[in-house]
Parts: structure tokens; C-alpha cells; sequence
């Protein structure tokens, strides 16, 4: 049987994980063909099964005092190259399918980013949205009264992704550390004053326009008047927002789960300051937008569309920096029919693989997010590097190491694509690339 029939029958409800896994099949299989060592030692068999996963229950009281019980996971997907690390994810969408797809990204864009570090992921199906802070901290402090046995500055260092900010890891760092009775980098995106590394609330966002300038570069262009569609307003939309206004792009969108604001003008920094005191704040709707710049028109989600009107707007880039499976089939027609040139992932697979193929065919630059928003765990990896050491870097170092970084990614993809006869396909380079790294990682260390 091909290992992905076998994936998908021992699985069979775990659509996002046979997406994720597909792709890096599709695009590994030369290589497999040039490494017969890879199938014999069942390199597939072994990468795509997960070295651990642990479930367990959150049981947590509200401010009304009703009691709660959310589903807690995290993935030690693969320690070849290094402890676990990855993304706490909070958010009522959360399954072990969304999990593994997100862990199994995690290994290859950590191999990527050149630093030491295997691929790991977690989270609750628990959404902060409308809870008080009060009863976030209790949900964080019971979700890490189990998590903490499972990791370790040395084993596992899990890190924010949607719903987890500043505020949910301070909150799990304190639990950590009162259980431990340790001071230690068990967290990254951890604040300035105890342990944080400048630049890596910024670095995903910074990443991803780092990374695009590269792509833009190898057709001779810059961001000068590129006028760009970024989807979300959290963590990873407004730092690339902030970036490409800093190139001089003009940004026409924003976004949350509800709606998308649309202004011609274009958002510039003092909007943008808006939209961050708005969301990391007030944490209010991107609708709000709309009412502070009447100019700007809000459209609310209507899921009866069969495609996403944000995307349906005239532009030279495309941002999906919101969720996975954001930009379709028809989505990408459409971009391509309104003249976009560059689709640049922040979020984790926001693409649909039926996108990627519209992108390919239209000769569309497009990035795949384990290359382009590796730049968010390749600063973890920096937080991790000055924890070790008890020393913090200046913000331009760091940035000058991310910048560094994403461009070595940019080259890698684009040499390994080339080595395996895929001149500029990114998707393939990334996979490939990535994928050795651990494969050889994983042999040198033998049956384990
Ligand atoms: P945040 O929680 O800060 O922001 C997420 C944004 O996406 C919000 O605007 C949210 O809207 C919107 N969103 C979330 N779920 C959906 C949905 N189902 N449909 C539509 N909109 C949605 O998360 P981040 O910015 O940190 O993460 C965004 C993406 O980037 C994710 O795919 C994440 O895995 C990826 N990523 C993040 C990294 C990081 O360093 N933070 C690193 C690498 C990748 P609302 O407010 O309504 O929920």
C-alpha cells in the first residue's frame, strides 16, 4: 500500500494532517529516487508518525464560577536536529488533526532556519475571545499544571501561535516555573523584562516581507508601490503590514474570523497603530476600522460564497497571514486574474494545494509558509541561544540575524529546487531542503 493510503486509513478523520503530509510526499519523491538508503531505512514510514503525543484535560473555573473542560495536546513530532519546538495554539477549532499538520510543518521549517531545533506543536480547543484576563490565566495556569511534565528547556520549547500572546505566556512561563521551581527558557515569545529577545514579536511578520523582497528581487522588483492584500489582524498581519509600509507598499486589507476592511488610501502607520491598540488591547473586531476611517469599507464573512471577496481586489501581492485553507481555487483565479504577481504565506498553510496548482500554472511567485514565516521560530531559536547565555541582544542584531536567516531560506529553497530540476519552485525547494537535513539527522542517530 503507498504510505499515504496507509496514512489516511490508520487516520481516516485527519484531513488537514493528509494535506500537510501529501504535499511533502509529492515534492520528496525525486529525492527518495536519488536516495534509495531514504526508502529502505522507511524514512516516510518513520517521519510522518509522531515520536509522541500527549492529550490530557484542562478543567478550569469561570469568573461565574462554572466549571470548564477543554482538551489539551502537545506533539513531539520529531527531535532529529534538535529539543522540540513549536506553537501553543488556543483557538475552538483545535483537533489532533490541525496538531500534527502544524508539527509536521514545524520540522522542516525549524530545519530550515539553519538552528537546532526538532518540531513540536500543541494547544486547546479553549478560545480566549470574550474571556476575562482572570479567566485566561486560569485556563493557562491549568493547562500547564499537566504540560510541564512533558517539557524542558531541553526537551520541548513551545512558543505562542493564534490565540497565545504575550499575555497567555506570561501566565503559562509563572505556572511553569512555580511548578519546576526553576528559572529556565522553557517558553519563547516570553515579555522584554524577563527573558523575551527584541524583534521576535515582530519576526513572522518580518520574515514573511524579508523573505517576499527576495522573491521580488529575483524578477529584479521591489515593494515601491506594490499594492498588497494581508489577511488577519493578530500577531503575524500586523508586523507584516508594518514592514511593507516600511518598503513602501501600500497595504488595502485587514482581517479577522468576522470580516475584512478594505481602504484604497491604504493602511499607514497611524492606522496600523489603530488596528494594534485595537486588537492587543482593547482586543476589539476588525469592523471598528471601518467606523474610526469612514473611508474604508467593512465587509462581514458570508459563507455562503464559494470564495473570499478579500482576495478578490486588484493587487500585486497576496498575505494570507490569518489561518490554513484561506485561499482556494477560486481565490487564487482570482488574484491572478486582477495582475498579483507574489503570494507570500505567513500563516501555516493558508493555501489549498488546489491554489498552489492555480499559482504554479500562472506563474505566480508563490511562497510556502514553512519557508516564509520561519522567521517567528527562527528568533525563538535566538531567544532560546541568549537565554542560554543570560545575555540579550540589541533589536538591530536580531533583525540583522532574521534578515540573514530569511535570505539563506530564500537560497536554499531556491538551490535545492534547482538541484532536483524545479528551477524556482519554492514549495519543492523548501520540502526537499528541509527534509534532507532531518532524514540524515535521523539515520546518523540510527532505529530510534
Ligand atoms: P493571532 O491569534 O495573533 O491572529 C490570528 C488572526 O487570524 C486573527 O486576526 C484572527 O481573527 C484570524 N483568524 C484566526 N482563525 C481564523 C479563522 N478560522 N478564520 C478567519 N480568520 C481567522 O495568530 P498569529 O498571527 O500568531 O498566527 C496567524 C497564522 O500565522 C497562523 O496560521 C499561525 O500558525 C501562523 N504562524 C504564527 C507564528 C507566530 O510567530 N505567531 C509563526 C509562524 C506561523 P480573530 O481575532 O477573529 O480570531
Amino acid at each position: 500500500m503507498d504510505i499515504l493510503d496507509t496514512i489516511k486509513a490508520r487516520d481516516p478523520n485527519e484531513k488537514e494532517f493528509h494535506q500537510a503530509v501529501e504535499e511533502v510526499i509529492e515534492s520528496v519523491r525525486p529525492v527518495l529516487d536519488r536516495y534509495p538508503e531514504f526508502r529502505k531505512a522507511a524514512i516516510l514510514e518513520r517521519i510522518t508518525e509522531p515520536e509522541r503525543v500527549v492529550m490530557f484535560r484542562v478543567p478550569w473555573m469561570d469568573d461565574q464560577g462554572q466549571i470548564h473542560v477543554n482538551r489539551g495536546y502537545r506533539i513531539g513530532m520529531n527531535s532529529a536536529i534538535g529539543p522540540y519546538k513549536g506553537g501553543l495554539r488556543f483557538h475552538p477549532s483545535v483537533t489532533l488533526s490541525i496538531l500534527k499538520f502544524l508539527a509536521f510543518e514545524q520540522v522542516f521549517k525549524n530545519a530550515l532556519t539553519t538552528l537546532a531545533m526538532g518540531g513540536g506543536k500543541g494547544g486547546s480547543d479553549f478560545d480566549p475571545k470574550g474571556k476575562s484576563d482572570n479567566e485566561v490565566m486560569r485556563f493557562c495556569q491549568a493547562f500547564m499544571s499537566e504540560l510541564y511534565r512533558h517539557i524542558g528547556p531541553n526537551t520541548d520549547v513551545p512558543a505562542g501561535d493564534i490565540g497565545v500572546g504575550a499575555r497567555e505566556i506570561g501566565f503559562l512561563f509563572g505556572m511553569y516555573k512555580k511548578l519546576k521551581n526553576e528559572f529556565t527558557g522553557v517558553l519563547t515569545g516570553k515579555s522584554l523584562g524577563w527573558g523575551g529577545s527584541l524583534i521576535r514579536p515582530e519576526a513572522t511578520g518580518y520574515g514573511a516581507i524579508y523573505f517576499a523582497a527576495e522573491m521580488l528581487a529575483t524578477r529584479n522588483d521591489t515593494f515601491k508601490g506594490k499594492k498588497c492584500l494581508v489577511s488577519g489582524s493578530g500577531n503575524v498581519a500586523q508586523y507584516a503590514v508594518e514592514k511593507i509600509i516600511q518598503l513602501g507598499g501600500k497595504v488595502l486589507t485587514m482581517s479577522d474570523s468576522s470580516g475584512y476592511i478594505f481602504d484604497e488610501a491604504g493602511i499607514d502607520a497611524d492606522k496600523l497603530a489603530f488596528v494594534m491598540r485595537l486588537k492587543n488591547v482593547r482586543r476589539g473586531r476588525i469592523k471598528e476600522y471601518a467606523e474610526k476611517y469612514p473611508q474604508a469599507v467593512y465587509t462581514p464573512v458570508d459563507s455562503s460564497l464559494n470564495y473570499n471577496p478579500l482576495w478578490d481586489h486588484a493587487a500585486d501581492c497576496a498575505f494570507p497571514c490569518a489561518t490554513q485553507n484561506e485561499i482556494d481555487e477560486k481565490d487564487a483565479i482570482n488574484l491572478a486574474n486582477n495582475g498579483a504577481m507574489l503570494a507570500c504565506e505567513g500563516a501555516n498553510m493558508p493555501c489549498t494545494p488546489a491554489a498552489i496548482d492555480i499559482f504554479m500554472d500562472k506563474k505566480v511567485l508563490y511562497a510556502p509558509g514553512k519557508a516564509s514565516n520561519a522567521g517567528g521560530v527562527a528568533v525563538s531559536g535566538l531567544e532560546m541561544a541568549q537565554n542560554s547565555m543570560r545575555l540579550a541582544w540589541t533589536r538591530k542584531e536580531v533583525d540583522n540575524r532574521l534578515k540573514t536567516i530569511m535570505k539563506s531560506i530564500h537560497s536554499t529553497c531556491l538551490e535545492a529546487a534547482a538541484d532536483f530540476g524545479q528551477d524556482g519552485n519554492y514549495m519543492a525547494g523548501a520540502n526537499i531542503a528541509g527534509f534532507v537535513k532531518v532524514v540524515n539527522a535521523m539515520l546518523d542517530q540510527g532505529l530510534v
